[in-house]
């Protein structure tokens, strides 16, 4: 049975808007010492603003726009809304678009006029045999790449930002002597790195694939004595939000396969209570025993 004080604590984390879906995870929180964060939405704002726009020169920067915020309409990832949202801004009309296949860590496929469209990242036209201007990959933001065609098209640089909450949810978690935070993400290892260094985060992983992430936490689990929390709100975060101790989902943006999937549902968009929840976790356990 379920000690009493449980309860209490379930009730006082709820206040603080930390949804825990049973008291044997506010007791699991107790014994997390590596936190694992996922970086779009969860540490980062996730909304990114279109910095600029590159046409490989076939089309209008119009054009080029028009056809990647019609083929992301058809997505929910963070990257998609934001693209729609900067084509709507600007009165920029949607095309109709066919046979769109999402390819999770990578984008998008479809056509349009019966022509083939790619949009997402380089990885995404490496894997059609696209080739494209070396140099994007120096590029350090996220791009959003288009090939029409089979022909590299242009591309959009986007801009996201750490939330305010960021650098105090890692200094928290430090001061609650939580020593292995970790960041990964499908994201260029550039920006990730950049993004840890700004928190103090040390271990910093991109490039991931959702199966990469998998692999990552695999590896972390076969280490008896790490006992981990992954924080995610994507999409693609199920897999390994299950394969944690403590699956945490920020509920702020988050997709509902996380939230369904995780033990812990943080209904704010501030990563700082993730340290609140193993506080509370800490309280209720002196109380219980
Ligand atoms: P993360 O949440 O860690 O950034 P994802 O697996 O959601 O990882 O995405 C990894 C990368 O795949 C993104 O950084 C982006 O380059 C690309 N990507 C995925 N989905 C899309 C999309 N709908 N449009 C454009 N790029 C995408
Ligand atoms: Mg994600």
């Amino acid at each position: 049975s379920i000690p009493l004080g449980y309860f209490g604590g379930i009730g006082a984390a709820s206040r603080l808007g930390i949804l825990f879906k049973g008291g044997n995870y506010l007791d699991a929180i107790t014994k997390i010492n590596t936190v694992v964060f996922d970086k779009t939405g969860t540490l980062t704002k996730g909304t990114f603003d279109v910095q600029a726009c590159k046409s490989a020169g076939d089309i209008s920067e119009e054009e080029l726009v028009k056809l990647i915020a019609s083929v992301e309409s058809d997505s929910t990832h963070p990257i998609a809304k934001a693209v729609v949202n900067y084509a709507k801004e600007r009165n920029i009309e949607r095309v109709t678009v066919a046979d769109t296949k999402e390819y999770a860590g990578f984008g998008l496929e479809a056509t349009v006029d019966g022509i083939p469209v790619l949009v997402g990242n380089c990885r995404l036209l490496s894997k059609f045999d696209i080739s494209f201007p070396q140099e994007l990959l120096k590029i350090t933001d996220t791009i959003v790449v288009c090939a029409v065609g089979n022909r590299y098209a242009g591309y959009l640089l986007l801009a996201d930002a750490l939330k305010e909450d960021a650098k105090v949810a890692i200094d928290r978690l430090k001061a609650l002597n939580i020593e292995n935070i970790q960041i990964l993400s499908g994201d260029k290892q550039s920006i990730v790195t950049n993004f840890a260094e700004k928190l103090g985060i040390s271990k910093a992983y991109g490039d991931l694939l959702p199966e990469g992430k998998v692999k990552h936490l695999e590896k972390l689990r076969q280490d008896e004595a790490n006992r981990i929390a992954f924080v995610g709100d994507g999409m693609n975060d199920a897999p390994v939000l299950a394969l944690s101790h403590v699956g945490i989902a920020m509920g702020g943006l988050g997709s509902d396969a996380a939230i369904e999937t995780a033990d812990v549902v943080i209904q704010t968009d501030q990563p700082s209570k993730v340290a609140e929840a193993i506080k509370v976790g800490r309280l209720t356990r002196r109380i219980i025993w």
